[in-house]
């Protein structure tokens, strides 16, 4: 799984997959499996469920397969709705998966209190996409929605919260170096042509 750079779960499930603008597309999420440890690493699941799930999506492939795909499809309805949560397309896709959440959120005390999504439903596959819809339309209530930014990096797209209102790359590692080293060879070349 790539390293976490968004700064919110749901944003990490969009992460997943580079590519966004057609260009060198690549899925990370290539298993429930991978779904599940997602949701537990970004802090959405307990690690004991997630250790359930997996369990429980061995003994059904199919329906394990089935969830993964449900949880592509809100991979893509997230992106859209956190990058203009005045699309009312996106929205209403994200409506629809974060109600079929609802009636198993829990709202668990604590400093902060969290949500726990699917908690008396433990091993229900759908759990996870469940989870990262209802993370997704809770951070489309706040404030901090109009911070997402999208990369500009070649083949990224990824998404992440702009704290600083400065960053620009969702890392500069990777997308930010690559465009610097790609800026640096066209002014090379425009130097070398004759004038
Ligand atoms: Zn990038």
């Amino acid at each position: 799984m790539p390293q976490p750079v968004a700064r919110h779960p749901a944003l990490e499930l969009v992460n997943t997959f580079s590519g966004w603008d057609g260009a060198h597309a690549s899925d990370y999420l290539v298993s429930f499996d991978h779904l599940a440890v997602l949701a537990g690493e970004v802090g959405l699941l307990p690690e004991h469920d997630v250790a359930r799930l997996r369990r429980a999506a061995s003994r059904q492939p199919e329906v394990a397969e089935a969830a993964l795909e449900r949880a592509r499809t809100v991979r893509a309805v997230v992106r859209s709705a956190v990058l203009d949560p005045a699309d009312a397309e996106a929205v209403g896709e994200l409506a629809v998966a974060a109600q079929s959440a609802a009636p198993t959120v829990e709202l668990v005390p604590g400093h902060p209190a969290r949500w726990l999504v699917g908690g008396i439903t433990a091993e229900h596959l759908d759990r996870p996409a469940d989870a990262f819809a209802w993370a997704a339309a809770d951070l489309l209530t706040r404030p901090e929605v109009s911070g997402v930014r999208s990369c500009p990096g070649l083949g990224c797209g990824w998404v992440f919260l702009d704290t600083s209102g400065r960053r620009r790359w969702c890392s500069m590692r990777w997308c930010g170096n690559r465009a610097k080293v790609r800026a640096h060879a066209e002014r090379q070349k425009s130097a070398a042509r004759p004038r």
